[in-house]
């Protein structure tokens, strides 16, 4: 017996034919111009025994339920056809007549269709293409929940009116940047601001235009910066700026130039010149987050105490103002 793969032609789907030849629970045995039984299947070889091949085909038939007339087989092994047996579980239903084989099975005989045999193939290819085009719809559907979990983190992160990051996001970026500063020994700076007498503004020119002034100073703080800077709204009128790799002194540069800039901006649009205070430091070595925050924030206050419009550096050890 030759447990070799049988060479079929069947087109479309070729090898999905060859492997339901291989594979599904169908005899197929291919016979000479003899009788003589040439070439199995591997159920076939399971079924009817591996020394099958080499036998005549009616040594395995010990009773027939019609006549079985072989040289109608032979015609069909001349031609290269195949003939096929049906048993319980194939999906091919073209039975002519029954065999009673002498290992106690009851084999059908079918005549091997090979358009039945495609339309199978056909519908299995069917099948896989639908199944490939359904894991193409999945995978997508995948990554527009992917783009609408992005986009949600980003709103958590996010103060809706100014666009910058929130509070919440901060405190958590904070934390993670002193701690990789520390690792490498460089410097991070901080600049707290706080827009002066805002609640004027409020009361005099309205809520909309407090809030334009409040969009409009965001997106100065976002252009001054750089892409590594975190521009975060601290709460209300207050906004904080974490700067890696930045000394106290560029720092400093960089809160003068925003303070400078922030009343050329007009952001009124009526003359009424906006400006506000600032505090700066840097982190000091061994310091947490709480600490450099609170001495950013003193740095603030004293700004606004004495005289707002104006930037102070830090210094450590002071006791930050309690207001918010
Ligand atoms: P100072 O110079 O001391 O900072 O005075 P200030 O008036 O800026 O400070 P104060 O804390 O007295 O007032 C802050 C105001 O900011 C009050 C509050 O209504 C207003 N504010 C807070 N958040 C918003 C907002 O989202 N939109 C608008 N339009 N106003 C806001
Ligand atoms: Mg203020
Ligand atoms: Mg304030």
């Amino acid at each position: 017996m030759t447990d070799k793969p049988l060479d079929i032609a069947v087109k479309p789907g070729a090898p999905l034919a060859q492997y339901l030849i291989d594979q599904a629970p169908v005899l197929f045995l291919v016979l000479d111009q003899n009788g003589i039984i040439s070439k199995v299947n591997r159920f076939a070889a399971r079924q009817l025994g591996p020394d099958t091949a080499g036998k005549a085909f009616q040594e395995i038939i010990v009773d027939f339920h019609h006549t079985f007339r072989l040289d109608h087989a032979v015609a069909c092994s001349e031609k290269a056809h195949l003939l096929g047996f049906n048993t319980p579980g194939s999906k091919i239903t073209t039975y002519r007549c029954h065999f009673y084989l002498s290992t106690g099975q009851v084999l059908v005989f079918g005549h091997l269709d090979m358009d039945e045999i495609s339309s199978l193939t056909n519908e299995l290819v069917g099948a896989n293409q639908e199944l490939n085009n359904l894991t193409r719809k999945l995978n997508k559907k995948n990554r527009e929940l992917e783009r609408a979990n992005a986009t949600i983190l980003e709103l958590t992160r996010t103060d809706p009116l100014t666009r910058l990051a929130n509070r919440r996001y901060f405190d958590e970026r904070i934390e993670q940047v002193i701690s990789l500063t520390a690792r490498k020994s460089q410097p991070l700076s901080l600049i707290m601001t706080d827009i002066d007498k805002f609640k004027t503004v409020n009361d005099t020119y309205g809520h909309d235009a407090g809030d334009r002034v409040l969009k409009g100073y965001a997106e100065l703080m976002k252009t001054s910066t750089r892409t590594e800077d975190l521009v975060a709204r601290f709460g209300g009128e207050e906004f904080i700026i974490l700067l890696p790799l930045t000394d106290i002194h560029d720092a400093h540069a960089y809160a003068e130039r925003i303070r400078l800039a922030l009343p050329e901006k007009d952001l009124l649009e009526n003359g009424h010149p906006i400006t506000a205070s600032f505090g700066v430091s840097q982190l000091m070595p061994e310091e947490d987050s709480k600490s450099f925050i609170k001495r950013t924030d003193t740095a603030l206050y004293k700004a606004k105490t004495t005289g707002r419009n104006k930037t102070v550096i830090a210094t450590g050890g002071e006791t930050p103002h309690q207001d918010s």
